[in-house]
């Protein structure tokens, strides 16, 4: 008998033990899951969600750093990572062909945030096709994807209302000063050299904005195959407006326009960001410190 009461004493404590330690690991994970669990596509809108969602949320992102989001291939462990998110946030704009899918893989029914929420895109005066995605070079159109992520967060987690809407409200400021920051730098270019000449048309959204003309060897998407024809007449572009420099991209195969510069003897002026940010930790690894790179660069190619 004594025994037999032993063994269901050593079940009971051994069942409970077992129990209580679940019980802990799920308040673990609750504390974590206090935190927002935030999925973006690019990792320019990665920076912004966190200067946003601070230490609230925990993020990550799709198209690592120096990966083109145009011709990205999904990675088998993807839908996972979004099916174990809260929201996810997007560019919009065909940008992401590759999403929905992903989106539909990881069950479907994910809050899926459009970052461009409010603003027009430029379609398609060049007979690209699609509009162009790159919305993000107007510092000035970056308010509004920082506006659209504050209401994502605010709507997840009201209770930090005001955490949320005091970071958007600093980070907007950065971002005026930044806007009229390059308004003033570019003057030190001369009017005629206010062209800028890249791998892919990445750059519109920054010309008309900032007052440069851009051409872009291949349009708005890398997936478009770059015709012979293509590369002549940027050859005689070049040639005609007597144009110093070209520029490469940290996302895009750089090797057509080093053969451009090399053929048209227009220097390659400096690499720049386009639909990537640098390392995480490096000047170059926020949305303002690429930016800020991008437009030092063009200056001291141009002026
Ligand atoms: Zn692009």
């Amino acid at each position: 008998m004594n025994k037999f009461k032993l063994y269901i004493t050593t079940v009971l404590i051994i069942a409970l033990l077992s129990f209580s330690c679940g019980n802990g690991n799920k308040e673990k994970e609750q504390e974590r899951r206090g935190r927002i669990r935030v999925i973006s596509t690019i990792t320019i809108i990665d920076d912004l969600v966190k200067q946003i969602g601070k230490d609230k949320i925990e993020s990550s992102v799709i198209c690592e750093v120096g990966t083109d989001p145009h011709t990205y291939k999904p990675k088998p462990g993807d839908p996972k990572k979004v099916s174990e998110s809260d929201l996810v946030f997007i560019n919009g704009f065909g940008l992401e062909h590759w999403i929905e899918e992903m989106v539909r893989n990881a069950g479907g029914n994910k809050k899926v945030i459009t970052v461009t929420d409010g603003l027009t895109a430029i379609t398609d005066e060049q007979g690209y096709g699609d509009p162009d995605p790159h919305l993000w070079f107007n510092v000035d159109y970056v308010k509004t994807y920082s506006k659209n992520i504050m209401e994502a967060f605010v709507l997840a987690d009201p209770v930090n209302k005001e955490f949320y809407m005091n970071n958007y409200n600093s980070y907007v400021k950065e971002l005026d000063k930044l806007h009229t920051d390059i308004l003033e730098g570019v003057k030190q270019i001369p009017e005629s050299q206010r062209v800028l000449i890249t791998s892919h048309d990445a750059f519109r959204y920054f010309g008309k904005a900032y007052g440069f003309e851009v051409r872009g060897l291949q349009g708005i998407s890398t997936e478009a195959k770059v015709q012979t024809e293509d590369v002549k007449n940027l050859i005689d572009y070049i040639k005609s407006k007597g144009l110093k420099s070209v520029f490469i991209e940290t996302s895009v195969n750089p090797k057509l326009l080093e053969q451009i510069s090399s053929e048209t003897g227009a220097k390659v002026g400096g690499t720049l960001y386009s639909d990537s940010l640098g390392d995480p930790g490096t000047e170059t690894g926020t949305y303002i410190g690429a930016v800020e790179y991008n437009v030092n660069t063009i200056i001291n190619a141009l002026k």
